[in-house]
Parts: structure tokens; C-alpha cells; sequence
């Protein structure tokens, strides 16, 4: 049986009548950036959240560097953020020309929270949190620590569509929620798309300005911004993922605690969750000393996977500048070496599953 680590089809196909009715409906309605769409979307979308306002943007990426920007954070700031991240989170912080400062991850590859006060210095303006693999970080220390520094918080929930801390959703802890609609994401679109989510009305209001060349009133522009706009076509078609969107958190749900429940092998190790969190399993990460034989044994079975990530953003060539060398983050770098994401998707079959751990059980 051949298992690919992800299928985008399988999601398509779940719910292809409404996909395709929406996106003829918006190809006829002769109306294609910033409509409708895109407004109901970002209603839905807060209220899904609990966040009071939702701004659409081109994609997870520009919702991070926006956010930032909008917070006036910028060149000699420093922000604080987990060194096992995708390469994006760092990305979002430097291209306002801030210093990105890596802490280490904790057990469940969340920002260790007991690290962050030591690495506080006057410069320090932020914490980015990202909520990684669809783990809810633990908000409560977080939240507290920023409130006594005086720090902006700032959310990645990239991966983390509807995870809760305490029964709160993710992005909505701090100054400004991040998420990305890539389509693999667990809220995906059919191209690229992105949101922030904020309680700050001044914040959402300056961010729709921003996605817009800086206009409020058109050609009248009063900052230099971005062309950065969710269009109709996907705001139309995150609306009907949305409208599913607790089916498809339950479904990747229940084949995590079948993994959890079935894979027996101590050469092995689980992801855990946090107390008092919630994971929408965007990826199931085990952990395994000897990963490199595990991915080519699983590849002779034709089971794919994928290691997320396999370089630390301080050791990318893209980050040689900041001077931070092998070594640096000694917990950040051995999970590089030892991660593995085995197959998560909607519309993974029983079957399916079976042969994975039946695989993974038998490995030696
Ligand atoms: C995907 C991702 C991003 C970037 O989102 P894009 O829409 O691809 O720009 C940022 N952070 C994390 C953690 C991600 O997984």
C-alpha cells in the first residue's frame, strides 16, 4: 500500500460539490479581491476564533511581518521566539529588520516557558509564540510574563486552527494572532491566504489599510503598505472549510488517538500533550534516535513522511548573519535530528492507518 505523507485530493473531494459550486459562483459574480467573500469570511472566521476582529491577507507569512510592522517593531528591537520553527516565524520578525532571540522548545516542542525571562533585556519588545504541529503553547505563563515585561505578544497559529489553551482558542491571547491558509494547513485554501486575528479595533483597522497600498478611501493613501489581499475565490472556499472545520479537527483528532493508542515501540517516542491544551494534529511528530533508518525502512514500505523541520532557522545559510553556530541550541537542534511527521490527513482511510503503525510497530 502506497501512503503519501499528505493528500490535498482527499480534502477536495470530501465536501468537491460545495468547492466547486462556490468557485463557479464567485468566477460568474464578475467581482474577484476584497467582496464579500472576503468580508463574510472574516466575520466568520472571528467569531470562530472569539477574536472580535479578523483582517485577510495574501498570506501567513505577510500576517507575521504586517503584524510585527503594525506593532511598531522594527530595527534594534528584539523579539522572542522558539528556535524549532518554520523558517517563516524568524522570517516575520527580520523583515522589519528586528533581532529574532531563540529560545529552547519544551517535551511537547512548544516555547519553554521557564526560558523566556532570562533572555528579557531592554531591547526586547515581544514574544512570538508558535503554536507548533497544532499544539496549544502554554498561554497562561506566556501571557503573564508579558504582562509584567511589558511585552507585545504575538501568536504563529499556522498550524494550530482551533487549539485551545483552557478553553480559549489560539490567537487570542496576545496583541495579534497569525494564521496561514496554505493548503496544507488544517484551514487550507487552493492557493495561498492568510489572517490576522485581533481584539484591538485600531489594529484591525490600520491592517486593512496596510493590505490595501496603504488606502483607506482609494488613491488616497496615507502609509506606505503591501498588496497583501485574501481574494474572493479562496475567502469563498475557507468559508465552506470553515463551515466543516470542527468534522475536520475531530477526524484528525481520532486518528491521532489511534496512533497514541496503537504505536508500541520503544525505539519510538509519542508526541504528549500539554496540560490543559488542546492539538488539532496538523502534523503527528514522533520522535526516534535512530530517524534516518526509520524514514528509509518506512520508504521500503512506501509509507512517506516528511521531518519538520530538518534545519533550525539559526542554522539556515539565510540566517548566518545573527552568528549563531552548531551548538547554540543544543534541545532545538537534536529534535532536527531525531523528528519525523508520519502520514496526517483528512480522509486517511482505516486502512491506511493500520499499515502505518503495523509498520512502525515492527520496526527494529
Ligand atoms: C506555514 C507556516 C507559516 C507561513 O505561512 P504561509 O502562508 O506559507 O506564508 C508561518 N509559520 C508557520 C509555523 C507555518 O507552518
Amino acid at each position: 500500500m502506497k501512503i503519501m505523507p499528505n493528500r490535498l485530493d482527499r480534502g477536495f473531494s470530501k465536501y468537491q460539490k460545495e468547492f466547486e459550486d462556490k468557485a463557479l459562483d464567485v468566477l460568474r459574480s464578475g467581482w474577484y479581491v476584497l467582496g464579500s467573500e472576503v468580508s463574510s469570511f472574516e466575520e466568520e472566521f472571528a467569531e470562530y476564533t472569539g477574536a472580535k476582529y479578523c483582517v485577510g491577507l495574501a498570506s501567513g507569512l505577510d500576517a507575521l511581518w504586517i503584524a510585527f510592522r503594525l506593532l511598531g517593531i522594527g530595527k534594534g528591537d528584539e523579539v522572542i521566539v522558539q528556535g524549532n520553527t518554520y523558517i517563516a516565524s524568524v522570517m516575520g520578525i527580520t523583515i522589519n529588520g528586528a533581532t529574532p532571540v531563540f529560545v529552547e522548545p519544551d517535551e511537547h516542542f512548544g516555547i519553554d516557558v521557564n526560558k523566556i525571562e532570562e533572555l528579557i533585556t531592554d531591547k526586547t519588545k515581544a514574544v512570538l509564540v508558535v503554536h507548533l504541529y497544532g499544539m496549544a503553547s502554554r498561554m497562561d505563563k506566556v501571557v503573564e510574563i508579558c504582562h509584567k515585561h511589558k511585552l507585545k505578544l504575538v501568536e504563529d497559529c499556522a498550524q494550530s486552527h482551533g487549539a485551545c489553551f483552557k478553553g480559549q482558542m489560539t490567537g487570542t491571547f496576545g496583541d495579534i494572532g497569525c494564521f496561514s491558509f496554505y493548503p496544507s494547513k488544517n484551514l487550507g485554501a487552493f492557493g495561498d491566504g492568510g489572517a490576522i486575528v485581533t481584539n484591538d479595533e485600531n489594529l484591525a483597522r490600520e491592517c486593512r489599510i496596510f493590505r490595501n497600498y496603504g488606502s483607506e478611501k482609494r488613491y488616497y493613501n496615507k502609509v506606505v503598505g503591501a498588496n497583501s489581499r485574501l481574494d474572493e475565490i479562496q475567502a469563498g472556499l475557507l468559508r465552506i472549510r470553515l463551515k466543516h472545520i470542527k468534522d475536520l479537527t475531530n477526524e484528525r483528532v481520532c486518528i491521532a488517538e489511534r496512533y497514541t493508542r496503537q504505536i508500541k515501540n520503544e525505539l519510538v517516542k509519542l508526541p504528549s500533550l500539554v496540560d490543559g491544551a488542546t492539538c488539532v494534529w496538523h502534523q503527528y511528530v514522533v520522535r526516534c534516535e535512530d530517524r534516518d533508518r526509520l524514514v528509509e525502512y518506512l520508504n521500503a514500505k512506501e509509507i512517506g513522511t516528511i521531518i519538520h523541520y530538518p534545519i533550525p532557522p539559526h542554522l539556515a545559510e539565510a540566517y548566518k548573519y545573527l552568528g549563531h553556530g552548531e551548538g547554540f541550541l543544543p534541545i532545538t537542534e537534536r529534535l532536527a535530528k531525531t523528528v519525523l511527521s508520519i502520514p496526517m490527513f483528512n480522509g486517511m482511510t482505516s486502512e491506511e492507518q493500520s499499515y502505518v503503525i503495523d509498520a512502525i510497530n515492527s520496526f527494529k
